[in-house]
């Protein structure tokens, strides 16, 4: 179903005490509170079990970065969508951008790690988004397309359906260069497009689509007025309970 979303992405960020106390700060201050979206806090793993068993998870949901496109086995420093699961967590990150960059994430890595993901119960949070040379070569759209048809529109209806897109232009994130309202509903309404095209309208309009890149307090309530645009995937404001709660308000 169709839901606006607030999800922060802590990257490397934080101690384990610093993150518990962020965490319970941002409980504190939703609790109580009549919330127009989800709110899902991206931890590094191992804050994931503390944090979950330190808020209230029917508030704030706990998402993993990533998780291994392996099951289990001999594969040194890995954290599998099962141990994912097993720490309280409902979401995991799949795809952001930095992953591809620096960790070459392909799309046939990430295919198993959508995959198992599902097969845990964790809802994949899956990021996409086009560089710079592709935005100034006005292919944006070919390539976005792209990575989505060889990754997740293989899924299954049913698999799909489960599933969070996020789009995250990679020359907005972290850069303090947001792209404009209309880029960004333009390309969720073409994501939004291409998902009616591929399992059908119904689909398209029960899917979640949320922008990200440099979204803070001052955009997130003109991006999320937008009729495509069904919340943020946000980095540096999830830092700060201030910052991420006024983008919480926006909706
Ligand atoms: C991100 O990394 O997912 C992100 C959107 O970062 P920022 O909000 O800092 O641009």
């Amino acid at each position: 179903m169709r839901k606006n979303i607030v999800a922060g992405n802590w990257k490397m960020n934080k101690t384990l005490q610093e993150g518990l106390n962020l965490a319970t700060e941002l409980n504190a201050a939703l609790a109580d509170t009549k919330l127009n979206c989800d709110v899902v806090i991206g931890t590094p793993f191992i804050h994931l079990a503390s944090v979950a068993a330190s808020i209230d998870t029917k508030v704030i949901g706990v998402a993993a970065q990533n998780c291994a496109d392996k099951e289990s086995g001999a594969y040194t420093g890995e954290i599998s969508a099962a141990m994912v699961k097993s720490t309280g967590a409902d979401y995991v990150i799949l795809g952001h951008s930095e992953r591809r960059e620096y960790y070459g994430e392909t799309s046939e890595k990430l295919n198993s790690k959508v995959a198992l993901a599902l097969a845990n119960g964790l809802i994949p949070i899956y990021c996409c988004g086009e560089a710079l040379e592709v935005r100034n070569a006005d292919e944006q759209n070919a390539y976005v397309k792209n990575q989505l048809e060889e990754t997740v529109f293989n899924l299954s209806t049913d698999d799909f359906s489960k599933i969070v897109i996020a789009y995250e232009p990679i020359w907005a994130i972290g850069t303090g260069v947001t792209a404009s309202t209309e880029q960004a509903q333009e390309m969720l309404a073409f994501i939004r497009g291409l998902i009616a095209y591929q399992f059908g309208k119904d689909m398209a309009e029960n899917t979640s689509i949320l922008y990200g890149g440099s979204c803070n307090a001052k955009n997130a309530a003109e991006l999320f007025a937008q009729p495509d645009i069904d919340g943020g995937l946000i980095g540096g404001a999830s830092l700060k309970v201030a910052d991420f709660k006024a983008i919480i308000d926006a909706f």
